[in-house]
């Protein structure tokens, strides 16, 4: 086992920013993190790599306990935090032998490390440039080389594309899904897409608890029979008839004449509207089934929260 949670919880005053969770990842698994902004995505990670006590409750990395063991779990664990901190003024070049140099490498070692990161971070022409004049995207490639120069077994990534542009997040996830060919890695992001594009497994946590624990693909066919239509009329109807309808679980109201029927799996709700259309004697302008997709998943796993 790579890294296990047992019943973390995390207090900061008040809030439990952390409430009893737990889960685990398998050595070689690649996990998204995922949930809205304030979830707790942030202090799990913190305190899995130990620069955060827990309150209560049991983090191991690697067999090691992150209370007891915090150095030993330092040397096998890489980390690009969230606003990845860098030192500005240090070349990209001295920065990583710098960053080398604090888990001990030395000599010829430590410089042939420092060549394969800027090989493999696509560094080559950056590394004789001070950090502060390197765009976004370089800086993120530099904060994941400093994350994998001690070459660690597990890879944890706080929102490692947020800030990015287009191109830039398509370079960095593809950097991201080759570095992490021998590794476990576990980061964060709120956006589907990434976990699409980078893992199997995926973790949502909700207001600090875990609302989904799965891989992908199973997530999405447990909620197939759960499909979306959205409707438009010619005229205002009422919302509450509209949820009267025989297999509609929900009744979004998009404008007064448009809405967005969720069904509860127990039937076609389309022939249901039309029937409805018909009896009022109103036109049915449009009616279109919604794919089921991971941002529909992801709006219905953390519905309280962005609706609070
Ligand atoms: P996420 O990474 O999912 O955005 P965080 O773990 O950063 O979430 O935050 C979870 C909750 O804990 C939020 O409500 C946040 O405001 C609160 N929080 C985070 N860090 C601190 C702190 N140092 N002191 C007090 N509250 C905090």
């Amino acid at each position: 086992m790579s890294l296990s949670v047992q019943h973390l919880t995390k207090q900061y005053g008040e809030q439990n920013a952390v409430d009893n969770i737990s889960f685990e990842v398998n050595e070689g698994e690649i996990v998204g993190f995922l949930g809205p902004n304030g979830a707790g995505k942030s202090t799990t990670m913190k305190i899995a790599t130990t620069y955060l006590p827990p309150t209560s409750g049991k983090v191991s990395v690697a067999g090691w306990d992150v209370t007891e063991q915090a150095m030993k779990i330092k040397s096998v664990i890489g980390y690009l935090p969230e606003h990845n901190p860098l030192y500005l003024d240090m070349y990209v070049h001295e920065y990583l032998h710098f960053i080398g140099r604090l888990y001990g490498m030395r000599g010829k070692h430590l410089k042939q490390r420092v060549g394969e990161m800027v090989e493999r971070c696509g560094l080559v022409r950056e590394q004789h440039k001070r950090i502060e004049m390197l765009s976004k995207g370089y800086r993120q490639r530099v904060g994941l080389a400093q994350a994998l120069i001690h070459n660690p077994k597990v890879l944890i990534l706080d929102e490692p594309t947020s800030g990015l542009d287009p191109n830039q997040l398509v370079e960095i996830r593809k950097l991201i899904k080759e570095v992490s060919a021998d590794k476990t890695v576990i980061f964060s992001t709120h956006i589907m897409q990434e976990v699409q594009a980078l893992c199997d497994r995926v973790i949502v946590i909700n207001k600090g608890s875990i609302v989904a624990d799965d891989r992908l693909d199973n997530l999405l066919s447990q909620r197939k029979g759960t499909t979306a239509v959205v409707v438009e009329f010619d005229q205002p109807v009422s919302k509450e008839e509209l949820g009267k309808l025989h297999g509609v679980a929900h009744v979004e109201r998009i404008t007064s004449v448009t809405f967005r029927l969720t069904s509860d799996g127990t039937a076609d709700i389309r022939p249901e509207v039309f029937k409805f259309a018909a009896q009022l004697q109103v036109s049915l302008l449009g009616l279109k089934v919604e794919e089921h997709s991971l941002e529909n998943i992801f709006r219905s796993l953390t519905a309280n929260t962005l609706e609070a």
